[in-house]
């Protein structure tokens, strides 16, 4: 499909739409990025029996598993994410997450008993990792890795790296949440923020970058009610809950969509106080929280430009 110059490619992968645009029409080109997505998709999905994360799940609490060099690299990365202090990302986190079920059939409160069990096989100090052999080993049995919170970070800066190698200077890769950009069509790339709970192309804001990752996690994206409350898939490690606080989303602008990966699950278990205190020491990571009561704050915008499109939400920066 073409809208002016730009040809627009589409798949569905790792279960979320996935959406190419480029500048010329090459349709071979677009077939091997999506193929390339497949291939990481196949290493890093816990959502089938067979990947080299499900081999490491299997083997919990029995033997360590040698995989390939990118499944290990993403594994230490989310390891070190998840040791930071106060950190709220756990790539630990599995056996929650297949506890509740978020986003697939059959969600529904656990029982607390449950949760509290489940809780004790999420140690990310119990993922053992041995860098010369680049083995994997979950010392406890039922632990289980969930890369879900940085897999596609990791993979659109794949995507990227690659486009880079053929040659292409602007372009568009979105997973569904995590966009990378490259180049500046038009004097840059404007990459609309969502409106919670409303319409899919309601937008609270637009945000234009050049040569950067745009990574949102919300809440609206995956949950259900029950009891007249909202369970979201962003899972708090300390409670074995859907973390709650003042927010609705984070949206983080980075170089790296694997920075921004990481860095908006830790900022919504931060919220916006303790969020924007830690931005302020970070010149590299920029972000937009986007909070329940119709409030938009906005860290320095020095890496990206931001036009507000709701009037019903309030402006505000992290330095108020
Ligand atoms: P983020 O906020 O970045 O991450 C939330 C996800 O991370 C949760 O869904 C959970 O998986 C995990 N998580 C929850 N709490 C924490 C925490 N505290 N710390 C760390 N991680 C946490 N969806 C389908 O419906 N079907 C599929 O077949 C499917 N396959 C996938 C295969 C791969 C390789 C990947 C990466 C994702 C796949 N998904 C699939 C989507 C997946 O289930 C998650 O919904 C998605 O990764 C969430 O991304 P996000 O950016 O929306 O959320
Ligand atoms: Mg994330």
């Amino acid at each position: 499909m073409s809208d002016n110059r730009v040809w627009s490619y589409s798949a569905v992968l790792m279960g979320s739409p996935i959406l190419l645009k480029l500048f010329s029409h090459d349709e071979a080109l677009a077939s091997r990025v999506f193929s390339l997505i497949k291939q990481y998709e196949d290493l890093f999905t816990v959502n089938r029996a067979d990947s080299q994360v499900m081999d490491i799940n299997h083997a919990a609490g029995r033997h360590p598993v040698v995989v390939s060099r990118p499944v290990y690299e993403l594994i230490k990365c989310a390891k070190a994410a998840s040791q930071l202090p106060e950190s709220a990302f756990n790539l630990a986190i599995g056996p929650l997450v297949k506890l509740w079920r978020i986003g697939f059939k059959g969600d529904s409160v656990p029982a607390a008993d449950e949760i509290a069990a489940r809780l004790r096989i999420t140690r990310p100090q119990d993922v053992i990792l041995d860098d010369a052999a680049a083995s994997v080993f979950l010392a406890q049995p039922g632990m289980e890795i969930d890369l879900g919170a940085i897999a596609k970070g990791f993979i659109a800066d794949r995507v990227r790296d690659y486009l880079h190698q053929q040659g292409v200077s602007d372009g568009l890769i979105n997973l569904g949440g995590n966009v990378q950009t490259l180049g500046s069509p038009q004097g840059g790339w404007s990459i609309g923020v969502k409106k919670p709970f409303a319409a899919a192309d309601a937008l609270v804001g637009s945000i234009e970058v050049v040569n950067k990752s745009v990574v949102t996690s919300g809440t609206y994206e995956r949950y259900f009610e029950q009891d007249g409350k909202l369970w979201h898939h962003i899972l708090d490690p300390r409670s074995g809950y859907p973390l709650n606080n003042e927010l609705d989303s984070v949206t983080v602008i980075s170089t790296d969509s694997l920075d921004g990966d990481i860095w908006t699950t830790l900022l919504f278990g931060l919220g916006v106080e303790k969020g924007c205190a830690l931005l302020r020491q970070r010149q590299d990571i920029e972000a937009i929280f986007v909070s329940k009561n119709r409030e938009i704050t906005l860290s320095s915008r020095r890496q990206f430009r931001f036009t507000p499109l709701d009037a019903s939400y309030r402006l505000t920066d992290c330095t108020a």
